[in-house]
């Protein structure tokens, strides 16, 4: 088994060497990233506010691990965070974080606190530039790691990064959206992220529409 281990762990730096990742010498004062990820959100987000992974890790002002319910039966994963979200420490807290706020209570009719938000990367972008293959590949382990803590049943991947990141699917989130899609037992539904919708209002009536499939998916859930 530990063989098993290593193996798949040298294959997996391998891949990060071939996509191009570069070993960044991390200060003095942090520690190297376990090879384990642990099981627990709070060791997690400790070993994620020290990363060093990606060259994100130089222009960062804080790292966005996520926030919310650690039981929630929702998590809503967007793309990065932007300025507001890198000043802060906090998802989704600009404009885009107001709408999607909006979106949750006035929608789904539940408090933001209920749900759990996180992004595909942990770390801005600059100039908000969508993440890189590298910077998404390098990051997902710890995304994942939140999914298998949380146990959602529901995840809404917000925009075509988190859905595309998420899923490895290249189809257009306009032909997705709205769509409930098997990830990993979990029901997946994309939708438009928020900042889109700021730029194209006439599109939040399909977001809306969405979210209304999203509210009946979780009416099941509670029924079941
Ligand atoms: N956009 C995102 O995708 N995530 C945030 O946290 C903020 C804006």
């Amino acid at each position: 088994m530990k063989k098993l281990y290593k193996k798949l762990q040298l294959q997996r730096l391998q891949k990060l060497k071939a996509l191009g990742v570069q070993y960044i010498e991390p200060p003095k004062e942090f520690q190297e990233p376990p090879l384990t990820l642990p099981n627990s959100l709070k060791e997690l987000a400790k070993i994620v506010q020290q990363c060093h992974l990606c060259e994100l890790s130089k222009t960062r002002t804080k790292v966005v691990f996520g926030e919310g319910n650690p039981n929630a039966d929702i998590m809503f994963i967007g793309e990065a965070p932007g300025a507001s979200e890198d000043a802060t420490g906090r998802p989704f807290v600009g404009r885009a974080g107001e709408l999607l706020t909006k979106m949750i209570e006035n929608v789904l009719e539940i408090p933001r606190t209920q749900v759990y938000i996180a992004n595909i990367l942990k770390c801005r972008p600059p100039n908000n530039r969508p993440p890189t293959p590298t910077e998404a590949f390098a990051c997902k382990p710890y995304l994942l790691k939140q999914i298998e803590i949380i146990q959602p049943n529901i995840i809404v991947a917000l925009g075509s990064s988190a859905y595309h990141y998420l899923t490895n699917d290249n189809t257009p989130i306009s032909k997705v959206r709205g769509h409930s899609i098997d990830f990993n037992g979990i029901k997946l539904v994309p939708t438009y992220h928020p900042s889109y919708l700021l730029r194209n209002p006439s599109a939040k009536k399909e977001a809306f529409a969405d979210l209304l499939q999203v509210k009946k998916l979780m009416q099941q859930v509670i029924e079941r």
